[in-house]
């Protein structure tokens, strides 16, 4: 069965996690643009160089690079039957550039789903991850930008899927086994 999945939710709302975990239950591969940016920036690439700044501010690269990113990824051979993307679409015109992508090889989206969380336990889960990690947008100023930068450009790409019958939403709080559950049954219930 094919899976072409979007994973959407504010930054902190596990999307990384559990895309993981749904990416290897489906047999599908997890395209995290915002892993791919932060690997080119450890290994000092030309594109690192290009968003090390921008990233680090907490605002989107610009959509020409990133569109051009995830055609690239989505056109290697393992995507071609399905993908989970975590972190992309991130604003309309996005939306548009991976319907456009979807099209020209005659495919479709599945779903997408939402993972809600409280603004405020998705801070203090920032907050924590900034301890743990030591990501360079994790400070106290780049989270309240990145959040900011969700609210006013990622957040309205829901009503963009609930309008065409292809949003879940499902509540990111909680045990992680147990959001994976959820997640795997709103997959299963869009299907039947
Ligand atoms: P993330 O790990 O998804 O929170 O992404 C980390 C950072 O990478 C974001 O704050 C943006 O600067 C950049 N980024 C990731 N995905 C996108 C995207 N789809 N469009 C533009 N910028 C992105």
């Amino acid at each position: 069965m094919s899976s072409r999945l979007v994973l959407l939710g504010p930054p902190g709302a596990g999307k990384g996690t559990q895309a993981a975990r749904l990416a290897e239950r489906l047999g599908v591969p997890a395209v995290s643009t915002g892993d791919i940016f932060r690997s080119n920036i450890k290994n000092g690439t030309e594109l690192g160089k290009r968003v090390q700044d921008i990233t680090a501010s907490g605002a989107l690269v610009p959509d020409e690079l990133t569109n051009e990113l995830v055609r690239d990824r989505l056109a290697q051979a393992d995507a071609v039957e399905g993908f989970l993307l975590d972190g992309y679409p991130r604003n309309v015109a996005q939306v548009a550039a991976l319907d456009e992508m979807l099209a020209v090889a005659g495919r479709e989206l599945d779903l997408a789903i939402e993972l809600t969380v409280d603004p405020q336990v998705v801070v203090d889960r920032l907050t924590r991850r900034a301890e743990i990690e030591g990501r360079a947008d994790d400070t106290e100023d780049v989270i309240r930008h990145r959040l900011d930068v969700y609210a006013e450009q990622t957040a309205p790409i829901s009503q963009v899927y609930a309008a065409r019958g292809l949003l879940a939403q499902v509540d990111g709080l909680g045990d992680v086994d147990d959001v994976t559950a959820r997640l795997l049954a709103a997959l299963s219930g869009a299907r039947s």
